[in-house]
């Protein structure tokens, strides 16, 4: 039986995605195959999973299996497996469009960026049409499990495929490329072997090819990989290969795993977990769009689903992996997992291991920890706010810039921190701003610096919320420099009284000139080098923070800021001394206004600012 041959065209994404696989993957093609493998396994644990309702699919055949075998003569290599198949319906759906959200992300991204990277496209599920790298034109037979008839895929991949009903003889999906000319090595039995070996030894079911005698194919077939699951063998089976080979065909990353933790549990729950952690983050990120996953649920070695979410809070959702239970029901939902006392207890554990994996890492190996750091340090933080039971853990694995470490790569950890506090200091010091430089150059700073008090530098978006729940650490309270009275020591104190009452006549008129513009004016204590700097109350929330939420178009309403005042500043003295009405305005002002600009603010009116500036420079 063979119906007419139907033509149809490529949605319109997958010709563009076409298109950039065969242009960007050239230096990686021989990675079609490890993508076929993973299809082919990907369908054997669908079909292992529906025989369970369905036991009768799999009654003439129940070795799940794939093969790769070529033909020398018609130049053709096929990946052949005894999946799940696809009716026709599936076939046009997952071959002619892009189902996924994240290819469609993914071309969004490209199309800004304009150039195709072979590490991304990886990440992509744009695995099949790999194929059209090294082949002209790529045939796809299946048959549903089920089903009595099959169909046929055809494509040049240039834009239109061909669909007709036909016989298939069994269950599953054959893959055949018709290798393009200079593609002959994809017809050697040992560079498959050997591919087969590097990067999909562990697929769980066996990949069998023909034997060979005499450099010919038999009729024999043989097991060329491991066939069990990597995760069930004992670790002291398993190299470091083992496991970044793993990692590249779970991630579809193209780059090594930076660390990862393997345990199996035994007791009231058995369960085995083996976890990654990336080096790189993939190119959509943490922009709170993408979809979670990378952490796969097996029960008893039969593949459920992803469950990322069910298993990891958002905050370690970079984590990629495998968690395979031993007690959970086969039949479990996406909700029972939601409310499901031992997944409880899983993700506990989960959680448990990945931060005694980074913790490990932070303390024995710095420069992948500081990779770590570059890469998911964001998405940690969301922890701290999170995760209050682990907070003081995830704490302990925070990286800041600091006003005593070289650079803006956030390496000083609080531990380092308090190690280094001084003799009566009780008080962890940090400041928020929009950025790095912002925050080094805050006048508010001044004085701690002056005495060489430490501050934390913290200028990512996320710094100040994180801050507003990390109250303490190691039992010292964490402090805005910015925020609140700064309580000096007994001498100082004294001294700060003296020059308040000295200066009162100075702030007096200070508030009458500024007005409504300022909500209090100060003597600071805060300030050595500049004149003037704005202050908050202690539960305000950062200036920098609240420009960012009010161009996100929340309503913030209107505070005017807290001027503090340096009166032993030569401007300050100036302006004491100015009896013109008009220039002491433009003097008062120009405090409020260089404090304004130095916190990283817009200035209301920039022209009237600079006019005034130039006022006072020719005045
Ligand atoms: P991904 O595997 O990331 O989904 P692919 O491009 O590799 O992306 O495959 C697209 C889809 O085609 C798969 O999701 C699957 O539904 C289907 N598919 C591919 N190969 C097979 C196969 N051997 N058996 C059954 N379905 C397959
Ligand atoms: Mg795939």
């Amino acid at each position: 039986m063979s119906t007419a041959t139907e033509t149809r065209r490529f949605e319109a994404e997958v010709a563009q995605v076409l298109h950039l696989v065969t242009h960007s993957l050239y230096s990686h093609k021989e990675i079609f195959l490890r993508e076929l493998v993973s299809n082919a396994s990907d369908a054997c644990d669908k079909l292992r999973f529906e025989s369970i309702a369905h036991p009768e699919w799999i009654a003439d055949d129940g070795e799940l299996r794939i093969e790769i075998s070529v033909d020398r003569e018609a130049r053709t290599l096929s990946v052949s497996d005894t999946g799940i198949g696809m009716s026709r319906d599936e076939i046009v759906a997952n071959l002619g469009t892009i189902a996924s959200s994240g290819t469609r992300r993914y071309l969004e991204a490209l199309s800004a960026e304009k150039k195709a990277d072979a590490n991304l496209i990886g990440q992509f599920g744009v695995g099949f049409y790999s194929t059209f790298v090294v082949a002209d034109r790529v045939s796809v037979t299946s048959r549903r499990a089920g089903e009595t008839t099959g169909v046929r895929w055809e494509s040049d991949g240039q834009g239109e495929y061909t669909l007709a009903d036909v016989e298939v003889a069994r269950r599953g999906t054959t893959v055949t490329l018709h290798l393009k000319p200079d593609e002959n090595e994809f017809l050697q039995a040992w560079t498959l072997r050997s591919l087969v070996a590097r990067y999909s030894d562990h697929i769980a079911f066996p990949i069998r090819m023909p034997k060979e005698a005499d450099s010919a194919p038999t009729d024999e077939w043989e097991t060329v990989n491991s066939a069990s699951a990597l995760w069930t063998r004992p670790k002291a089976d398993l190299s470091d290969e083992d496991y970044q080979g793993f990692y590249k065909t779970l991630s579809h990353d193209f780059g090594d795993a930076l660390a990862w933790t393997h345990n199996r549990v035994e007791g009231n729950q058995n369960f085995t977990s083996l976890l990654y952690v990336p080096a790189k983050a993939p190119f959509d990120f943490g922009n709170g769009r993408d979809e979670r996953k990378g952490l796969k649920l097996y029960i008893r070695r039969v593949f459920i689903m992803d469950a990322s979410e069910q298993l990891l809070p958002a905050y370690l959702r970079f984590v990629r992996g495998v968690v395979d239970s031993d007690d959970l029901p086969l039949n479990v939902s996406r909700e029972i997992l939601q409310q499901n006392r031992q997944v409880e207890r899983i993700r506990g554990a989960c959680v448990k291991r990945v931060l005694d994996l980074l913790d490990r890492v932070a303390r024995d190996e710095t420069d992948k920890y500081a990779t770590f750091w570059g890469a998911f340090g964001n998405v940690l933080k969301e922890g701290i706010a999170e995760d209050a039971g682990n907070r003081e853990r995830i704490a302990k694995l925070l990286r800041f810039a600091s006003t005593a470490s070289e650079g803006t790569t956030p390496s000083v950890s609080l531990d380092d921190y308090v190690g280094r506090m001084q003799a009566g200091q009780d008080v962890i010091w940090y400041i928020t701003a929009d950025s790095h430089a912002a925050a080094k150059g805050s006048p508010q700073l001044e004085a701690l610096r002056s005495r060489g008090v430490e501050v934390l530098l913290m200028s990512d978006r996320i710094d100040e919320w994180m801050a507003g729940y990390l109250t303490e650490y190691a039992g010292k309270k964490l402090r805005h420099v910015a925020k609140g009275d700064i309580e000096l020591d007994a001498a100082d104190a004294e001294r700060h009284k003296a020059s308040e009452e000295a200066a009162s006549g100075l702030v007096e008129r200070l508030k009458d000139t500024l007005g409504e513009r300022v909500r209090d004016v100060k003597v600071s204590k805060r300030l050595t080098d500049s004149p003037s700097c704005l202050v908050l109350d202690e539960y305000d929330m950062a200036l920098h923070l609240r420009r960012v939420l009010k161009q996100t178009g929340h309503d913030m309403p209107d505070s005017a800021p807290v001027l503090e005042i340096n009166p032993a500043h030569a401007l300050l003295k100036r302006f004491e001394g100015e009896h013109d009405a008009a220039r002491a305005e433009d003097l008062a002002l120009l405090l409020l206004e260089q404090a304004q600009v130095a916190e990283g603010a817009q200035l209301d009116d920039p022209a009237a600012f600079v006019q005034r500036l130039n006022r006072v420079l020719l005045g």
